[in-house]
């Protein structure tokens, strides 16, 4: 990213963390974190943007969608605490890219292997649906994030909203990005040193519910990236 300053994780996700660009969003993540689902009432939730997570040597970089109003809104920490994370680690599990198959809180001890999870949004959004503007504002910290994460080789969008925002933040950071049709398990190979981007179905608890997305639909792609590493 051109800036006029050298980046650093501390000022980034200090600028995530107290960002309050989206005055949609910093109602409803700050309401969800003061009413609480039921099962929660005994948490203190974060209610404030969440940051990304993981190894800053990372050659997979994981993209996901914005954090859940329970989950990660609750947690803290991208994927955690929710449904769709309970499928995202224990993926990551199987395949070698984390020490443990549960996600539980900021202190639960999970170590990402050569792995580094991050999402388009920062904000729960209600229904899970920010909108395009949201996402416009918010994809700058993704692009900072690739910036300092120049070991990335693949980058795997959850989702069609991830995938489509990983695109944009390409096309934003001047590249020529051709038209590419979104669907699980495809690949896409970027001249050097662009990484690879490996297309999945969003974890989340509809799709794996509806069999759309089936364990072993999810194992294959974590395979596939293994190869490509
Ligand atoms: S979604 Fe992103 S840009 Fe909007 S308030 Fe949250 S952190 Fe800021």
């Amino acid at each position: 990213m051109d800036s006029p300053y050298r980046d650093t994780w501390e000022k980034l996700n200090q600028e995530i963390i107290t960002c309050q660009q989206c005055p949609r969003l910093v109602a409803w993540r700050e309401e969800v974190a003061r009413t609480k689902r039921r099962a929660y009432r005994d948490w203190d939730y974060w209610g404030k943007p969440v940051p990304g997570f993981g190894d800053p040597q990372a050659r997979l970089l994981i993209v996901g969608l914005a954090p859940g109003a329970h989950g990660s809104n609750r947690t803290g920490r991208m994927f955690t605490g929710d449904s769709s994370g309970d499928t995202l680690f224990a993926a990551l599990y199987r395949a070698g890219f984390a020490n443990q198959p549960t996600a539980t809180e900021r202190e639960d001890d999970l170590v990402l292997h050569n792995t580094f999870i991050t999402a388009v949004g920062r904000c729960a959004p209600p229904k899970n649906r920010p909108t395009a503007q949201e996402l416009a504002n918010c994809r700058p910290f993704l692009s900072r994030e690739l910036s300092l994460l120049p070991t990335v080789r693949v980058v795997l969008a959850l989702g069609h909203v991830a995938f489509k925002g990983y695109l944009r933040a390409l096309e934003e950071r001047g590249l020529d990005v051709p038209r590419l049709k979104f669907g699980h398990n495809m690949q896409y190979d970027f001249a050097s040193p662009l990484p690879t981007l490996m297309v999945s179905y969003h974890p989340s608890r509809q799709n794996t519910q509806t069999g759309r997305l089936t364990q072993a639909m999810f194992d294959t792609v974590f395979q596939q990236i293994q190869a490509l590493l």
